[in-house]
């Protein structure tokens, strides 16, 4: 069972910002309002969420450690919804079985809180006021196969620090903050969705950006997109929200692009954060863990909104 589930890890914890991925995911899903995370060399010696959300109970503190527990899925719809959004309930048991994870959480309600050591499954009594603690400490301890393809400690945190990105930008609402090596990189108060882009973009981004705003039929496209006298631009400024969910999808990149072939001539690249809410029964979601691809069921419509919302927005006098 160890080895299947080590198995099933390669495919979910290829490195530590995947790690994070997941115990973040299921932060959110549990509803939490402010979500701590602290690293400690780049995610490998430790990375460790604790949420204020709903808690886990005694009695599932082991299924959570199980393969296919999830208790997400109740119905129908909510098979669709976690196949967007979620694993399936496989993602902890994978974490498990390559770093030394312990779980502590206090159930709503509970006199106290327990802690699931990952290793035996032991539970014991714990402290903790609410919510979850997951600590997840020297990954690939025991595959080492594994650790040799982990890359320097800066690499590996920049990627933990981008996946706590795109949570931070996709959930404006949370309280969120992120440490590494006892060192506070992002402390975000809840706000509005453009005070949390300002945050994490920087306000050169959002003074030279152009908020866009659209709606046809069941398509919505929000966010902000940069102006041409934004020169501080990369490739990593880019962010494309579906459904809440961070996307890298060829047919939007095309559709931004077009958007902005007259006025960035080549050289440069444009920076968003754009947000398209669309009807799920609409779009189709990759749930391979790894991948962040959509396929939409009208893509030339989507395509087309997605460039006209955009074009009008950065041709809006002042441009
Ligand atoms: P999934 O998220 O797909 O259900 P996971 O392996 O990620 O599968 O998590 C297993 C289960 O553990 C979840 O379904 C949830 O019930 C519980 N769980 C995990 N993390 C938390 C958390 N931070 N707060 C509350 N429950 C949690
Ligand atoms: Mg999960």
């Amino acid at each position: 069972d160890l080895l299947v589930n080590q198995i099933a890890a390669g495919e979910v914890v290829e490195r530590p910002a995947s790690v994070l991925k997941e115990v973040l995911e299921n932060a959110v899903d549990a509803g939490s309002r402010a979500i701590e995370v602290q690293l400690e060399q780049g995610g490998v010696r430790r990375i460790r969420v604790a949420d204020d959300g709903c808690g886990i109970d005694r009695d599932d503190l082991a299924l959570a450690l199980e393969r296919h527990a999830t208790s997400k899925i109740a119905t129908l719809d909510d098979l669709e919804r976690v196949a967007t959004m979620g694993f399936r309930g496989e993602a902890l048991a994978a974490i498990a079985a390559v770093a030394r994870t312990t779980i502590t959480s206090r159930a709503a309600g509970a006199s106290h809180a327990w802690r699931i050591d990952g290793s035996d499954r032991s539970l014991a009594p714990a402290a903790l006021n609410n919510g979850t603690v997951v600590d997840v400490a020297d990954l690939y301890f025991n595959t080492p196969a594994r650790r040799k393809f982990l890359k320097s400690e800066g690499t590996e945190f920049a990627h933990c620090d981008e996946m706590f990105r795109r949570v931070a930008l996709a959930r404006p609402d949370l309280a969120l903050q992120l440490s590494h090596n006892a060192r506070v990189i992002h402390r975000l108060p809840p706000g509005t969705p453009l005070a949390r882009v300002g945050a994490l973009m920087g306000d050169d981004f959002v003074t030279h950006a152009r908020e866009v705003e659209a709606e046809s039929g069941a398509l919505r496209l929000t966010g902000l997109a940069s102006l041409p006298a934004y020169s501080r631009a990369s490739r990593d400024a880019q962010y494309f929200f579906v459904n809440g969910r961070f996307v890298r999808d060829k047919l939007l990149t095309h559709a931004v692009r077009q958007a902005y072939a007259d006025i960035l001539h080549g050289a440069r690249h444009p920076a968003y954060v754009l947000f398209l809410s669309i009807d799920p029964a609409g779009v189709d979601v990759n749930v391979h863990p790894a991948k962040i691809e959509v396929r939409f069921r009208d893509a030339r419509a989507v395509h087309q909104f997605v460039f006209h919302a955009l074009t009008r927005a950065l041709a809006e006098s002042g441009a």
